[in-house]
């Protein structure tokens, strides 16, 4: 079985479909044109940031949103709204440092104070750096701004949200940098600008993931976790969520039982294909599924996110660039050798579409087949399964 995973020449099986779990096309519009050519069925477009919500609205309605099951043709993306953690302090909590009583630029460097850890050295040179962030967006705005989108595509996630603790924020761009800045590339990005001492205070952080989970709840969409050093808080974060509703751990007996009820039911659906599938729309109070992309954590937190008291379906998703590559490549092997078949998906993180973007995931999912052990067959059709289930539940 091996074999037939590794061996050079065995022919991609595209045509089973193909789903990439997390990218990010729009940081290089000129490569959107390529999408349609791509053998990729279909790509989960997050955004991250105030440069890019739009876009990744245009380029929905450009390619068209991909449905399960639809009949009438279908699309190539499933956008996805949210706000990265990268960019959470230009997000003002509501009641933090917002004062009438000062002017904008004080209230500004109120906010930026209030969010960012870390020093320049003096305060002139804080309050300098302050300057140059942008006035910072009231949570509220941002959370109906996103509510409006997620409204206008029903096939749409939440998407990238989470927790960054290593992160720093970018010093700003210098005269001589901006010259030779590649202009083909969406701003708003590090791109290799040096990195400053700020950090987004936690607190803060979680402050905004929270309530973007929440939003997912209302909605009933499933969501695109970031977690890079804070596995402990993102846990966290969903507990609290999960506080009260809990799934009542069964007997394996009788969970069993369940699962061959469900799975009658299943077939009986089936029968009926014509008829739509219909959706409940009643809020939650946490997301109803969460992928955590590019998973690169321990599998003892894979536990405690896969408990049968969990109530949200969770996901782990792997990148040929993240996790195959780089100093966590035997942890993440081992964690997806322990991972249960059906929560596993793919992605490629790229931030431009096209070959290079279809070469890394036909490179993740042979990796992904290779160490589970599938067929290259098999496993294609249950990566595209999954990812079905993920984003449609
Ligand atoms: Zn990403």
């Amino acid at each position: 079985m091996e074999d037939k995973t590794t061996k050079d020449g065995i022919p991609f099986p595209w045509e089973l479909g193909v789903f990439d779990a997390h990218c990010h096309p729009t940081d290089t519009m000129t490569s959107i044109s390529d999408i349609p050519h791509m053998k990729a069925t279909a790509l989960t477009v997050m955004s991250t940031r105030g440069e890019d919500q739009e876009l990744v609205d245009e380029v929905a309605k450009q390619l068209g949103d991909y449905y399960h099951g639809s009949k009438h043709g279908n699309g190539k993306i499933v956008p996805c709204f949210g706000w990265h953690p990268w960019f959470a302090h230009q997000i003002r909590v509501e009641g933090d440092g917002e004062d009438t009583t000062i002017n904008a630029i004080e209230s500004k460097t109120r906010h930026y104070r209030n969010v960012l850890t870390g020093t320049m050295g003096t305060e002139a040179e804080n309050i300098a750096f302050f300057k140059t962030l942008p006035t910072p967006k009231p949570l509220s705005t941002l959370l109906s701004e996103t509510k409006t989108r997620l409204l206008a595509h029903p096939n749409a996630l939440v998407g990238e949200i989470g927790l960054d603790k290593a992160f720093r924020l970018p010093m700003p761009w210098q005269e001589d940098e901006l010259d030779s800045r590649n202009s083909g590339l969406t701003p708003g990005s590090r791109e290799g600008r040096k990195l400053s001492p700020y950090r987004v205070v936690i607190a803060h952080q979680k402050a905004l993931l929270k309530a973007q989970l929440q939003l997912a709840g209302e909605l009933r969409r499933a969501v695109s976790v970031h977690s890079v050093q804070g596995h402990g808080v993102v846990l966290e974060c969903f507990q609290e969520l999960w506080r009260g509703y809990e799934r009542k751990v069964e007997s394996k007996r009788r969970r069993k039982k369940m699962v061959d009820q469900e799975r009658n039911e299943e077939e009986e659906d089936d029968d009926d294909d014509d008829k739509e599938k219909e959706v409940d729309a009643t809020p939650l109070p946490y997301p109803p599924r969460i992928c955590m992309h590019s998973y690169s954590g321990f599998p003892e937190a894979v536990k405690q996110l896969l408990h049968s008291s969990v109530p949200s379906d969770v996901y782990f998703s792997f990148s040929t660039v993240i996790n195959f590559t780089g100093p966590t490549v035997n942890r993440v092997k081992s964690t997806l050798e322990a991972l249960p078949d059906d929560r596993i998906l793919i992605e490629s993180d790229l931030h431009t579409a096209g070959k290079q973007m279809d070469d890394l995931l036909e490179d993740v999912v042979r990796t992904v087949c290779h160490v589970k052990g599938w067929s290259l067959e098999d496993g294609t059709k249950l990566l595209a399964e999954n990812w079905r289930r993920f984003v449609f539940g």
